[in-house]
């Protein structure tokens, strides 16, 4: 079973999926193997090519640029991680997949939606969640969230994205829930973290095989 959480900056991925793990881990129908993962990165390979890219490696070449090194490093995190785990009928929770390349790329960088469709089918395949958890809040409150979190890090790095880049990606989550309803389910994450996560469970129990 593939679970991904997508979301804006701030939205507590992180937390949630942590504690859905613990909760999976230790749940009534014995213990199961869950795998925690994210993206970009995930693999030692890819975790290089996530280092690069965030760090700016590709920003004179544009959003395009950075989707092909994304999809470079998801490859390898598919081959690597995700696809064996799944074999092996591991929960597999993986913190942003697909759907932000098309949010952070596409709705929010430019690259065409068709062009991102055709990079998702060669590289995910049929490799699809079968579940994503959107992780939905106001960007002012996700930003000042996030920005909490990073103070001990260095610079702002939101600081050079306007309120609507983070407003763009927002709507981009929203449409993709909206369009795809059997896989998405959007969670409402300016709730109390214990409130959050009894949304999210009650989403996954609904839709794991027993
Ligand atoms: O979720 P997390 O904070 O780990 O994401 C790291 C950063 O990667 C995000 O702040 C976002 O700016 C960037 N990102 C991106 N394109 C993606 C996925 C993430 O630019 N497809």
């Amino acid at each position: 079973c593939f679970i991904t959480f997508e979301g804006g900056e701030g939205a507590g991925k992180s937390t949630q999926i942590a504690r859905l793990a613990t909760w999976l881990r230790t749940g009534a129908d014995g213990p199961r193997e869950v795998v925690t993962t994210r993206e970009p990165g995930g693999s030692p390979r890819a975790e290089r090519i996530r280092g690069a890219v965030l760090s700016g490696i590709a920003k004179p070449y544009g959003p395009f640029a950075e989707a092909l090194l994304f999809a470079a490093a998801r490859l390898d995190h598919l081959a690597t991680l995700i696809r064996p785990g799944l074999a092996r009928g591991a929960i597999v929770l993986c913190d942003r997949f697909s759907d932000s390349t098309r949010a952070y790329q596409g709705a929010a960088g430019g690259v065409d939606a068709e062009t991102l469709a055709a990079l998702e089918r060669v590289v995910v395949g049929a490799t699809r969640p079968d579940l994503t958890l959107i992780l939905d809040l106001p960007p002012e409150i996700g930003l000042a969230r996030a920005r909490r979190r990073d103070r001990a890090q260095g610079p702002d790095r939101f600081e050079a994205e306007a309120l609507s880049f983070h407003q763009r990606l927002r709507a981009a989550f929203l449409a993709i829930a909206a369009a795809e309803p059997a896989r998405c389910v959007v969670i409402d994450a300016q709730d109390a973290p214990d409130a959050v996560a009894q949304a999210i469970r009650a989403a996954v129990a609904s839709r794991l095989p027993h």
